[in-house]
């Protein structure tokens, strides 16, 4: 494999730069470009070490003063030699020291390729390398530790634990295949279904905590409506904390969809703020009154809010028919004012109601509670739980069970045992394209396109 480099830290510049290589040519690209301090031969510099030095071009003048550290094959993030390069944090800085490397032997790095490297030279498995973008991308503590858990591979553990046990049933299969004499094929048929029936429970409680898994990776997507004035900008930036969103007097001026994250209990909350729901007046309008009712057919969520200082319109009825047959919340905004609501109507769709002040804030924090009651959120990923949050898996996890489902069939309408043995064989693929054992290079080439570069 050829021996790689990349600029390892965002773009931009940083108090630090980190310059990454990778390879059987690390040390030697390093001597024509590094100079310890202390003039130590590089050879002699022991693997888990820091070195300071300057880096030098191609006339030995200094392009800056840098802390190179080395790790030695096979104790590495790719197993291989590999060096980072610690410069400070300017892009002119770091792209001629990875001009360097590129003009002394190393080839540039494609994104993700360490990790690929960790991969494909059997360091981590495939849930753990992806687990290493999931860490990157994470948006709050709790999916971070969800990734973190998977890259310490608690996944990896639990799929090559059924894997593990599939092998051992494979094996008595197999023996009866090549002995048929002994006519074991009754009691291992009973065997083989009570099984199945186990593998398929820690199938179907892996793809359950998918659910959990998918609200902690793409957050729990939440609409506010309300008819224009009811406060939904108001309430965006209660929310948002910041002045994100265009409050205004003049109606419908929120007029396209604005999206923005925060945590609760550990959880993203995306909140989509949409044009309110009203006779469009004109083309722009519409566009954000039709998409405000697609997009509450989409959420997780509705929150909808009624203006208590003023009586239901014909614009509020329409909304609680939208919410009625959804998970939503009823919010009375402007308790701050003089009420002139009649409830009735509301209270008829039996929703949570929560009374607040968009203005004083009065309110948040019920609003807050009522979205993690209903949504279990400090259940979420508690201590030692393993959950599912990349849909590949989950889809492998799924044919899988398919498979198990196959076999239990084949079992129960007399197949014969190879047919049998075909099927359960499948299980056992579909969870090694999980961990990276049966799965195909264009599998490995797209996962690892999603990732950085440099990591
Ligand atoms: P939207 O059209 O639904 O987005 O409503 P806005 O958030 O733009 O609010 C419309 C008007 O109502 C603005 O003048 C807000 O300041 C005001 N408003 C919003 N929430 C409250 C509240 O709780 N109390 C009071 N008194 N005024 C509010």
């Amino acid at each position: 494999m050829k021996t790689i480099a990349a600029i390892s830290t965002a773009p931009g510049t940083g108090g630090i730069g980190i310059v990454r290589i990778s390879g059987e040519k690390t040390f030697e690209i390093l001597e024509k470009i590094f100079i310890p301090k202390n003039k130590e031969k590089i050879e002699n510099i022991k693997g888990y070490t820091i070195k300071y030095g300057n880096i030098i071009d191609e006339k030995n003048d200094i392009v800056d003063e840098v802390l190179v550290s080395y790790f030695k094959a096979p104790k590495s993030y790719t197993t291989e030699n590999m060096c980072e390069i610690n410069s400070h944090g300017g892009m002119v800085i770091m792209n001629k020291i990875l001009e360097l490397c590129l003009n002394n032997g190393a080839v540039l790095a494609e994104p993700g390729e360490f990790t690929k490297r960790a991969f494909l030279n059997g360091r981590i498995d495939l849930t753990q390398a992806e687990a290493v973008i999931d860490i990157i991308n994470s948006k709050t503590d709790k999916e971070a530790k969800v990734s973190i858990s998977q890259l310490e591979g608690s996944l990896s553990k639990n799929i090559g634990d059924i894997r593990k046990d599939i092998l051992s049933i494979m094996a008595d299969i197999e023996a009866s295949i090549d002995y048929p004499e002994y006519d074991i094929e009754e009691t291992t048929n009973g065997k083989i279904l009570t099984f199945l029936d186990e593998v398929d429970k820690k199938l179907l409680s892996l793809e359950k905590s998918f659910y959990n898994g998918k609200i902690l990776r793409d957050g729990i997507s939440t609409v506010i409506l309300g008819r224009p004035n009811a406060g939904k900008s108001s309430l965006l930036n209660l929310i948002l904390n910041e002045e994100r969103a265009i409050v205004t007097d003049i109606e419908g001026t929120t007029r396209d969809t604005i999206e923005e994250f925060i945590q609760i209990d550990g959880i993203p909350l995306k909140i989509i703020d949409t044009a309110g729901i009203r006779d469009a007046r004109d083309e722009v309008e519409k566009i954000g009154v039709k998409k405000a009712i697609e997009i509450a057919e989409k959420s997780d969520v509705i929150i909808a809010i009624f203006d208590i200082s003023r009586e239901l319109n014909n614009e509020d009825l329409d909304i609680l028919n939208i919410i009625k047959d959804k998970n939503s919340i009823i919010i009375l905004n402007k308790i701050d004012l003089e009420n002139k609501i009649n409830y009735e109507k509301i209270k008829e769709i039996n929703k949570p109601i929560i009374e607040m002040s968009a203005k004083t804030g009065e309110g948040k924090e019920k609003l807050f509670d009522e979205i993690s009651k209903m949504f279990k959120l400090n259940e979420i990923a508690t201590d030692g739980e393993i959950i599912v949050s990349n849909q590949r898996h989950k889809q492998l996890i799924k044919n899988a069970r398919k498979n198990v489902e196959l076999s239990r069939d084949a079992i129960n309408n007399n197949m014969p045992i190879d047919i049998i043995s075909t099927s359960i064989r499948q299980i056992l693929e579909d969870l090694g394209e999980i961990t990276g054992e049966t799965v195909t290079e264009d599998i490995i080439s797209e996962i690892f396109s999603k990732f950085c570069l440099g990591k």
